[in-house]
């Protein structure tokens, strides 16, 4: 609890003891400054808000509506009950603040990944310093139990990670020099000397941090939604009260103080706090659950939006195969097998496109950066670069049609990429990737949540994307694609989907990032992929699970059920009373228990979002 908590807290308290006091005391012609003072004692604040919102003109809001509540029982003469009323909405307040800072704390403490120091070396000896101080490839040291403070390459030291607050993975990740590492992990075990590639501001851990801190910003229709109908729903309820307390005494001779009695009643009753305050809480409770398994949601509006999904379409290579390709086969022309394996991974040295990676691997030595001039990348055909002076040219065969190399098939399976030195055919290069091992069981969930059509969009050959696409049971799949032709595939996609239907792009966002943008949803393998992937997507995948969408959409599910049983019940109890009100079968205590009653129950069920284990 906090200190303003616990100071409401005694305030209760104190109130309730004087309270019940005055049903002891003989308090005769004393009664009303004495229920006054009690009132004061625990509505001051109230009362005073609801002045100051009157003073900026924002005059309809639970203040206001609990402050004339009580002031007109006052002047009824019915003092216990004012004091009573008030009483109770505090209680009511209190236990709100604490449920909110509870799920906060809650997620704040889940995303505790922020790092306090960076360890650097200086003449020896080693210093601690902000992390916002250590400039790209500066060498930093991680020992054993603390977080990598930024994002870097393992120079030396052999360690394992846990990565569970950033992947939900609860396996400890082996890393050893050469392997990338992402800040907020853990260091379990050994020394680590990392090379960062990355400042602060641009690490994973600040991009996260950012991202969840700012998710609440975008709203969902719901909640929207609920803003808008207090906006309306207020004045409404008050001008329905000034009827009720005016009509039946002006036009039918009723009594006064019965009838406006009963238009006060109406006013505690309709306060719509429970709505107000449950709804956005739901939907923290599903963003702060999502991302305790690895799934990052930009906004309340893509966990609603995700419920929907009826398309979902996947980029192969990264997001439903590893995207580690292995060199099956070298099949040179004229130069050896080793000049040929040469001439591609240095072409392919300022790459990072899957490929390129594993051919750098697969040649072993390390790569002398002064033989390569001019690279550059020609998306979704391969990369051009001079090399010792020749140019050389490696991607698939669109590429050597548009040199003019006569390049040449290849009866094995895999991934071809052709190489041509100074516009002559040099030979191909024969890879192969893997499909991940959730890949299949994440269409086959897909299919079980009711997901209309899975989709699979490469710019890998027919033979290739087709076998991929049988293996794992996609019910569609376009090959051959640029990736200008993905979007317009993405587009041609959207069309057949129904009225509400949300169509899902997943990818690993090398290629693909126009196409993230442009989906309902885009979601991003966050660990393999681009920064610009996790930039133009509005799901990121820390772990690169493709069955985590499955889980996200489970998750969305269910925080939209909590806020559907929180809508239907608030506003079923408030009509109710509002009914027995209006014919005073109920009181202003009754009125105030359920209101104070019906926001405990809707904030605790709010809470059950945050619990995503099952998933
Ligand atoms: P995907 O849709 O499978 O993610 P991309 O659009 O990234 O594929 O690339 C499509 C095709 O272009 C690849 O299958 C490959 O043949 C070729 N290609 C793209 N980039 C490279 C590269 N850096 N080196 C070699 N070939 C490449
Ligand atoms: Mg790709």
């Amino acid at each position: 609890m906090s200190r303003k908590q616990k100071k409401m807290l005694y305030r209760i308290l104190a109130s309730a003891v004087l309270f019940a006091m005055a049903l002891f005391l003989p308090l005769g012609t004393a009664a009303l400054p004495y229920y006054l003072l009690v009132y004061f004692l625990i509505g001051w604040d109230v009362l005073w808000q609801a002045v100051r919102n009157i003073a900026h003109g924002q005059v309809f809001d639970e203040n206001f509506l609990m402050a004339l509540a009580t002031v007109g029982a006052f002047a009824l003469g019915e003092y216990p009950e004012g004091v009573e009323v008030m009483l109770f909405y505090q209680i009511g307040e209190l236990f709100q603040s604490y449920a909110v800072g509870r799920s906060r704390q809650s997620i704040t403490a889940l995303m505790d990944i922020r790092p306090d120091y960076a360890n650097i070396e200086q003449d020896g000896q080693i210093i601690q310093v902000d992390p916002e101080d250590v400039a790209v490839g500066e060498t930093i040291l991680i020992k054993a139990g603390e977080k990598i403070p930024l994002d870097g390459v393992v120079l030396e030291g052999d360690s394992s990670l846990d990565t569970a607050a950033l992947t939900g993975e609860s396996l400890p990740r082996h890393v050893t020099a050469g392997d990338a590492v992402i800040s907020g992990c853990i260091n379990q075990s050994g020394l680590l000397r990392v090379q960062t590639t990355q400042v602060f501001e641009e690490s994973t851990v600040s991009k996260i941090l950012d991202l969840v801190e700012n998710s609440s910003m975008k709203k969902a229709h719901t909640e929207n939604f609920i803003t808008k109908f207090a906006h309306y729903y207020t004045p409404i309820v008050v001008t329905g009260a000034l009827l009720l307390a005016l009509v039946p005494p002006l036009l039918f001779g009723g009594l006064w103080s019965d009838w406006i009695g009963r238009a006060l009643i109406f006013l505690v009753i309709s306060c719509p706090c429970a709505l107000v305050i449950s709804i956005p809480l739901s939907f923290f409770g599903g963003i702060g659950g999502a991302s305790r398994r690895g799934i990052l949601v930009k906004g309340s509006n893509y966990l609603e939006a995700l419920a929907q999904t009826e398309l979902v379409v996947f980029d192969k290579t990264g997001t439903l195969t590893h995207g580690t390709f292995q060199v099956s086969a070298v099949h040179p022309q004229q130069i050896s097998e080793a000049a040929l394996l040469e001439f591609a991974a240095l072409a392919e040295s300022y790459s990072d496109h899957p490929i390129s990676r594993s051919l750098r691997q697969a040649y072993q030595k390390p790569i002398d950066n002064t033989r390569v001039e001019q690279a550059t990348e020609i998306s979704g055909h391969g990369v051009r670069a001079v090399v010792d002076g020749k140019t050389i040219c490696a991607g698939n065969s669109r590429l050597m049609e548009q040199i003019g190399a006569d390049w040449q098939e290849c009866h094995l399976a895999g991934t071809v990429v052709h190489v041509a030195v100074d516009s002559v055919y040099a030979g191909h290069i024969i890879i192969s990737d893997e499909v991940k091992e959730d890949a299949a069981q994440t269409i086959r969930l897909l299919k079980q949540q009711g997901i209309r059509k899975t989709v699979m969009l490469t710019g890998d050959t027919k033979a290739v994307g087709e076998a991929v696409a049988k293996q794992l049971g996609l019910d569609d799949v376009y090959t051959g694609l640029l990736p200008g032709d993905k979007v317009t595939k993405v587009e041609e996609l959207l069309e057949q989907k129904s009225l509400h239907g949300k169509l899902v792009f997943v990818g690993d966002g090398i290629n693909d990032a126009p196409v993230l943008s442009r989906a309902d949803i885009g979601i991003a393998m966050g660990g393999l992929g681009s920064d610009a992937a996790i930039e133009a997507a509005d799901v990121v995948l820390m772990d690169d699970a493709p069955s985590k969408i499955a889980t996200a959409i489970s998750i969305s599910k269910n925080t939209l059920q909590i806020v559907r049983q929180n809508i239907v019940f608030s506003l079923g109890v408030k009509g109710l009373m509002l009914l027995l009100g209006a014919f005073r079968l109920a009181n202003m205590q009754a009125a105030i228990f359920a209101d104070v009653g019906v926001m405990v129950l809707a904030v605790l069920n709010a809470s059950r979002a945050l619990k995503t284990d099952r998933f």
